[in-house]
């Protein structure tokens, strides 16, 4: 199998799974408790906590909390802003986010809320100034992301944040950098963000963990209401396992930062150039150079997408032609909308994208097989006259 749908989710790494293990049927104690057992997975929890402050460059570990996963950081430091704000009645976001902030802001608005979205070019990138231009005295808080999980382009969020604060110093930032950590190094202490999400799923941690960066001095009003666990802002009893998963892969990925920004980002151009060398109806939906390195959006014009990713399931090769959150559906991606992709590629859009596990081998046999698919869809597409020869000769 070549998997390549890396932004779904990703494989766990097995010294991410080794060092969990010890927490199920050992060092099982809940971290609240007083006794040796207890001490144990306390003592793992704040040497994870610590992990995750430096993964995100934070000033300090009690400015990380433990949640469930990325939707949960986002609703966290969303509603529990406008929970602390409730006069403030303005919110922005862009037209690109993930649906866990997309429809978050459309239940919002549904309760009074005054919601802008932001558009993007044709590449992806954001018109920052039409956001900054939106900011005024009743903006509550702006959501962003860091990387785009259909495209990989990514957000200037730091500059973001600086011109927020600088028209109203009040308004909240949370950026969603579910699709960023790993893949680029983050340091949020030299910035004014006040919120960060991640989760472990994405890179080579588990699934059903995550963490939310709460800037010091800022407040939030917990989503889960409980015990006094993660300073209060997130009741429950923590998950250590997980926990000490997520930071082992927040680890690993630190290691792997060199690796994933030269050898992955090579592997990804190889791909690139590899289709569109080869098939003459394939074009890259965004080329922008600031791209997280292990992604690529590819439109096959007047081919269906989901016909392309089931032959290319029959050849072992995993692939999306959206987020996982669309896919399964036929509506075409929202994020190909926002970047105007016309219509005769938009549903003929697949994004691949890599991690540290994919082999040079991985995109010769892609490179290898996708034209074959390509031209054998080409032939039986009610549009096979406007598509005429498929395959460019070698
Ligand atoms: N934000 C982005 C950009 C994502 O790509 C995803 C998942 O695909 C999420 C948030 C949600 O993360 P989770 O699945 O951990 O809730």
């Amino acid at each position: 199998m070549i998997y390549l749908d890396n932004n779904a989710t990703t494989k766990v790494d097995e010294k991410a799974l080794e060092a969990m293990l010890p927490y199920f049927c050992e060092e099982y104690g809940n971290p609240s408790s007083i006794y040796d057992l207890a001490h144990t997975a306390n003592s793992a929890v704040r040497r994870a906590r610590n992990v995750i402050k430096d993964f995100l460059g934070a000033n300090d570990s009690k400015e990380i909390i433990f949640t469930s996963c990325g939707s949960e950081s986002a609703n966290t430091a969303i509603k529990g802003t406008l929970e602390l704000n409730r006069a403030k009645k303005h919110i922005i976001t862009t037209k690109v986010e993930h649906p866990c902030v997309l429809n978050l802001y459309k239940e919002l608005e549904k309760h009074g809320y005054r919601a802008d979205y932001i558009g993007v070019d044709s590449n992806g990138d954001l018109d920052v100034n039409e956001l900054i231009s939106k900011v005024d005295k009743d903006t509550a808080i702006v959501s962003v992301m860091y990387a785009n999980n259909e495209t990989g382009a990514i957000f200037p969020v730091d500059e973001i944040a600086q011109k927020v604060k600088e028209i109203n110093p009040e308004t909240k930032v949370f950026v969603d950098a579910v699709q960023a950590a790993g893949k680029i190094p983050i340091n949020v202490k030299d910035t004014k963000i006040d919120f960060m999400g991640i989760s472990a799923h994405k890179f080579h941690g588990p699934k059903g963990i995550g963490a939310l960066y709460v800037k010091s001095g800022t407040m939030v009003s917990p989503l889960i209401v409980g015990g006094h666990q993660e300073r209060g802002k997130r009741a429950g009893t923590e998950n250590v396992p997980y926990i000490v998963g997520m930071a082992r892969a927040a680890e690993l990925a630190m290691e792997n930062m060199d690796d994933e920004l030269s050898r992955v980002k090579k592997l990804r151009d190889m791909l690139e150039d590899g289709i569109l060398t080869k098939i003459k109806n394939a074009r890259l939906n965004s080329t922008s150079k600031n791209r997280v390195p292990n992604t690529t959006n590819i439109g096959f014009l007047y081919i269906e997408g989901e016909l392309i990713l089931l032959h290319l399931n029959d050849e072992g090769i995993c692939a999306s032609s959206g987020s996982a959150c669309t896919s399964g559906s036929l509506e075409p991606s929202h994020v190909l909308r926002a970047m105007g992709v016309p219509f005769t590629s938009l549903h003929g859009s697949i994004r691949f994208s890599l991690s540290r596990y994919n082999t040079e081998e991985d995109i010769i046999q892609v490179i290898q097989t996708l034209p074959h698919i390509i031209d054998k869809l080409a032939k039986i597409s009610p549009f096979q006259k406007e598509l005429g020869e498929i395959l460019r000769p070698c």
